[in-house]
């Protein structure tokens, strides 16, 4: 029901009469709130006029007076009276039976009315408001108030989980949020109502105390709730195995979790820390544009795959204005590229182009996302890196890679003329794998690379023979 505004200087007829049509059926107690609430503004209006000693002053009064002589006669002394933000408005609401939180339950529509009524941002003020810091450790009292009704409902699984008591949430509409304890001989008791053209609620009624035993499982011990409370500790040790983080549940909480909750758990804390990673994938054309915007002159291509037309992402090649400038200017003509495989739900491989600046530190260039490591996608990588770079003198370049075949092949069909020689630490991966374990062959081996003249490398190349013969074959 929409509630008139009323103010008591400009009260017009059509109020007084609406106020007397109010056919109120009061109890006593109510009876006595009411005249009360009533004693109080008209105490308050007492208190305004003896303030005031000018003529002006005495006029008001005057006014006053014939207006509370008007409102005495007219008003109905059933209709409840609350104060709003402006103390000179005073509204009078259509009600039905009012109960006090001391009553038994607020099932009907009028109580829920009577309850929505009597509160002004005043009053609020007054009472304990809910310390969201306390999120995972409540304490309820009575008139608390909430920001809105899913930090009730938050609160009341961290309360289940603090006390080991299973509650259950038995109403939860716009207008309130019930809950008592699972065990129905148990008395605990939680009714918060909202307040009127306000989002926040208000406890109304609290009976703290359990008669039922402790229980270490909790049904409100959700997934999303762990996740959000050790956020933080997967932040920080995000390899930490569901078992492990089984046992901190267990120390913290004293609540056992199955496995399959707690790897929930776990997974959606990691969704929370790192985001979704779907819709980082949906933000990539943004980024795209916005390197464009904010460093001219650099390159990033975004590509989808041809065979469907959803827009699924295919790869990404990037290469920095900054990195391709500086390693023009300043490096010696030598790129080494490699790939590795990507963690994460969606896999790919990640492609890099990296230099030597001049005090022997790697210096990246370009690096590429895509799905495999093929002659293909490194032929694609490696004509874009040819363009930026603008190569057209290729036997001036020297390129380091491992023994990948398409690897070798891409840079053998983009770089024609280019010096290609391996990476020893990849090759010496090779070599242990061909079963040429131990420090003196990855010495020999190591010595056989830094050899500087054919000599001296074919006299290395004889040590490592004397070692094994078929180690140099
Ligand atoms: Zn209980």
């Amino acid at each position: 029901m929409k509630i008139p505004q009323v103010n008591k200087l400009t009260q017009s007829p059509f109020e007084y009469e609406l106020a007397e049509n109010n056919n109120v059926s009061a109890t006593t107690r109510n009876e006595n709130k009411r005249s009360r609430e009533i004693d109080k503004v008209n105490r308050l209006r007492q208190e305004d006029a003896e303030g005031d000693d000018t003529e002006e002053g005495i006029k008001n009064e005057r006014v006053e007076k014939q207006d509370d002589k008007l409102f005495n006669d007219n008003v109905a002394k059933e209709a409840e009276w609350f104060r709003g933000d402006d103390e000179s408005q005073v509204v009078p609401i259509d009600i039905g039976n009012v109960e006090s939180s001391e009553d038994s339950d607020i099932d009907n529509e009028d109580d829920l009315k009577s309850c929505e009524g009597s509160d002004g941002e005043n009053d609020v003020k007054n009472f304990p408001i809910f310390n969201t810091v306390e999120y995972y450790d409540p304490t309820f009292e009575l008139d608390m108030i909430f920001s809105n009704r899913d930090e009730i409902r938050q609160a009341i699984h961290s309360q289940a989980i603090k006390t080991k008591r299973n509650l259950k949430i038995t109403k939860n509409d716009n207008v309130r949020m019930y809950a008592k304890c699972a065990d129905m001989e148990c008395g605990w008791k939680f009714h918060a109502l909202k307040l009127t053209g306000k989002c926040t609620y208000q406890i109304r009624q609290y009976e703290p105390n359990h008669t039922c035993g402790m229980s270490f499982r909790i049904k409100n011990l959700k997934s999303s709730w762990l996740s959000r409370k050790y956020a933080n500790k997967i932040r920080s040790d995000p390899k930490r195995n569901v078992k492990g983080f089984q046992v901190d549940i267990m120390e913290d909480l004293r609540c056992r979790v199955s496995d399959y909750q707690a790897y929930r758990a776990k997974s959606q804390a990691i969704e929370l820390v790192e985001g979704q990673v779907n819709s980082q994938y949906a933000l990539l054309w943004d980024f795209a544009n916005e390197i464009k915007r904010t460093n001219p002159g650099s390159t990033i291509i975004v590509g989808i795959e041809e065979a469907n037309c959803d827009n699924r992402f295919d790869r990404l090649y990037m290469c920095l204005y900054a990195s391709k400038v500086g390693f023009l200017s300043g490096c010696r003509h030598f790129i080494g590229v490699d790939g590795c495989h990507l963690k994460g739900p969606h896999g790919g491989v990640l492609l890099t182009a990296v230099g030597v600046d001049p005090n022997n530190s790697n210096f990246p260039i370009a690096f590429a996302i895509v799905n495999n490591k093929t002659g293909e996608t490194w032929g694609w990588f490696l004509s874009l890196l040819k363009l930026d770079l603008n190569i057209e003198k290729d036997y001036e370049w020297t390129f380091m890679s491992d023994k990948q075949k398409g690897l070798v092949q891409a840079i053998n069909e983009v770089f024609p003329s280019a010096d290609h020689r391996f990476c020893v630490r990849h090759l010496h991966e090779n070599f242990k794998r061909a079963g040429f374990r131990g420090q003196a062959f990855k010495i020999a081996l190591w010595n056989c690379a830094m050899a500087t003249t054919v000599n001296e490398f074919g006299r290395r190349m004889e040590i490592l023979k004397e070692l094994d013969k078929s180690a140099v074959e």
